[in-house]
């Protein structure tokens, strides 16, 4: 009975169940790890490195350690706001960050470090991702205007050519933004996992607190991971109403 109603079904409408089945947890877990991120830096922020760095000093002897004398670690504004800009070849750290002995603060700033150690080797998921920034940055500005412009042509004038080739477009800008969205995978889950070997082999944590700054690290990939699900089911969502608007 059941086997049957599924081969009843064309792709657009396989494509729309699987999106409405998934999309309000995936929705949820987007939130969770969202907030999860600010908790559990929170709740290891509380408890202070053994060896007593700073993580500003960390980020300093992971990067002198790999050679990389010339790359400033400097201040933001903002709350875990730290990031490493390839522009500047700078690392900044957040006033949360910077002066903590934390061992989450300090994976924070490994992590950090571990962009800059990608940017020198010329890490390839990193440089895809620097170069496709200013192709990114156009197609997030122009999908979504695209598919509104293309939900308001349907509404007003029924399915048309012109409505399906907006939304198309539209999909497409969209999967340039996706595909983004899925290097920055590889990308963030070795800097994590090259700020957990540095931090150690550079006895700026011992093993025992290899745990705290997992969590730590494994909580903000969790967001990355998250958003990209998220705006994958997305990306379906709009080509499962094309691909039902091209049968009509
Ligand atoms: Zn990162």
């Amino acid at each position: 009975m059941i086997s049957e109603f599924f081969k009843s079904l064309d792709l657009a409408q396989t494509i729309l169940i699987i999106v409405s089945l998934c999309y309000i947890p995936v929705l949820i877990w987007t939130i969770v790890a969202g907030l999860r991120v600010q908790s559990v830096f929170s709740k290891y922020n509380k408890i202070p490195s053994l060896n007593r760095y700073n993580s500003s000093r960390a980020a300093r002897m992971i990067l002198d350690s790999c050679g990389l004398y010339d790359i400033p670690v400097k201040d933001c504004s903002g709350s875990l706001s730290d990031h490493y800009d390839p522009k500047t070849k700078c690392i900044y750290l957040s006033a949360s960050t910077k002066d903590s002995i934390s061992v989450a603060a300090i994976a924070v700033a490994a992590h950090e470090a571990g962009h800059a150690i990608q940017h020198s080797e010329n890490y390839f998921f990193l440089k895809i991702r620097n170069m496709s920034v200013p192709v990114v940055n156009f197609s997030s500005m122009i999908a979504f205007p695209l598919i509104i412009i293309a939900i308001i042509l349907e509404a007003v004038m029924g399915v048309t050519q012109i409505s399906n080739t907006v939304l198309l477009l539209g999909i497409i800008f969209y999967s340039v933004y996706l595909l983004f969205l899925f290097i920055t995978l590889p990308v963030e889950f070795n800097a994590s996992k090259r700020a957990l070997k540095l931090m150690v082999e550079n006895n700026i944590i011992n093993e025992s607190e290899l745990k705290p700054a997992k969590k730590v690290l494994n909580a903000a990939a969790m967001t990355y991971l998250s958003s990209f699900v998220f705006s994958l089911l997305q990306l379906l969502r709009f080509l499962a109403i094309f691909l039902s608007n091209r049968r009509r």
